[in-house]
């Protein structure tokens, strides 16, 4: 464990100050040239739907934790459209501008549909394709070689999203039980955390919340609108259709906050004093549900 930042800071040497320059150089060059890349037909804005049978697929987006139900349009074994699956309860027939541009996404260029293997050093892009079967033997020797070394606890799996769960499990079997989240540590952990002290249940994600209909919605420590909850911001448009009261305590000046009646834009770090200073104001005046 104490080795990673000696490792990170050899790669960071090696990726030079010329290098890095180069790499960006690259990267601003292609969005300046980017009106000179040939825009596939199928996937232009606004395209006709190819001729022939166009097959249509319920699945769901996977770009993120919330999982739209969508459905997906296929011609000939190629995705041509993905839209919102109307009878899903998460997407309604909509999805977020990630969701929409799943096949974009798919048939993007610099996908990575493949195991890839450093052939260089690090910090140089060299790399060859590989059949999974060779990138599994190739992670299992190492892993191996790292146990019979150093044992299995030198090494810490950093996890995020629903797919870490196989590897939490992979992670057990090796003898590791160096996990961490530091995501959830910064997002939904601590109100999780929270209410299962509280009330003796995590809330999970999405949060079972009733935001279309509330009457007075406080948003602190959230800047919905601005993420892809695609369900609660669809919810938060109609509250705001419904009248509700909109509450944001932000220091910026958010999409929430643009259409709230009060904008509280506290000082960072200061979240903690205001929702004391409503407590003491509930409590004192009995203002609670009794
Ligand atoms: S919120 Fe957006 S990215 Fe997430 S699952 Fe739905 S459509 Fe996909």
């Amino acid at each position: 464990m104490s080795q990673s930042p000696l490792r990170f800071e050899a790669v960071m040497e090696q990726l030079s100050r010329r290098r890095f320059l180069k790499i960006s150089a690259a990267t601003f060059g292609a969005g300046a040239v980017g009106s000179q890349i040939p825009v596939v037909p199928s996937l232009a804005m606004g395209s006709a739907p190819p001729a022939g049978k166009v097959e249509t697929i319920a699945t769901y987006c996977e770009m993120c934790f919330w999982k739209c139900g969508g459905i997906a349009h296929v011609r000939d074994g190629k995705l041509w459209k993905f839209e919102g699956n109307p009878l899903d309860p998460m997407s309604r027939g909509r999805l977020c501008p990630r969701g929409t541009a799943a096949v974009g996404t798919h048939y993007d260029p610099d996908r990575i549909s493949k195991p890839l293997i450093r052939t260089g050093e690090r910090g140089k892009e060299e790399f060859k394709a590989v059949t999974w079967d060779e990138a599994l033997n190739h992670v299992a020797d190492r892993m191996k070689k790292i146990a019979a070394e150093h044992g299995p606890e030198s090494i810490a799996l950093w996890k995020h999203g629903t797919g870490a769960r196989f590897f939490e499990h992979v992670m057990r079997a090796y003898g590791c039980i160096n996990k961490g989240a530091p995501s959830f540590a910064q997002c939904r952990g601590p109100r999780d955390i929270g209410y299962l002290l509280t009330y003796g249940t995590g809330l999970g994600s999405p949060e079972p919340t009733d935001i279309a209909n509330t009457k007075c919605l406080v948003l602190i420590g959230t800047h919905l609108g601005e993420n892809m909850h695609n369900t609660q911001v669809q919810e938060f448009a109609e509250a705001i259709a419904n009248k509700a009261t909109i509450i944001v305590v932000d220091p910026r000046y958010s999409v929430a906050a643009s259409k709230a009646k009060y904008w509280l834009p506290v000082k960072p770090g200061t979240d903690m004093a205001l929702v004391l200073a409503w407590m003491n104001v509930l409590v004192e005046e009995g203002l609670y549900d009794k």
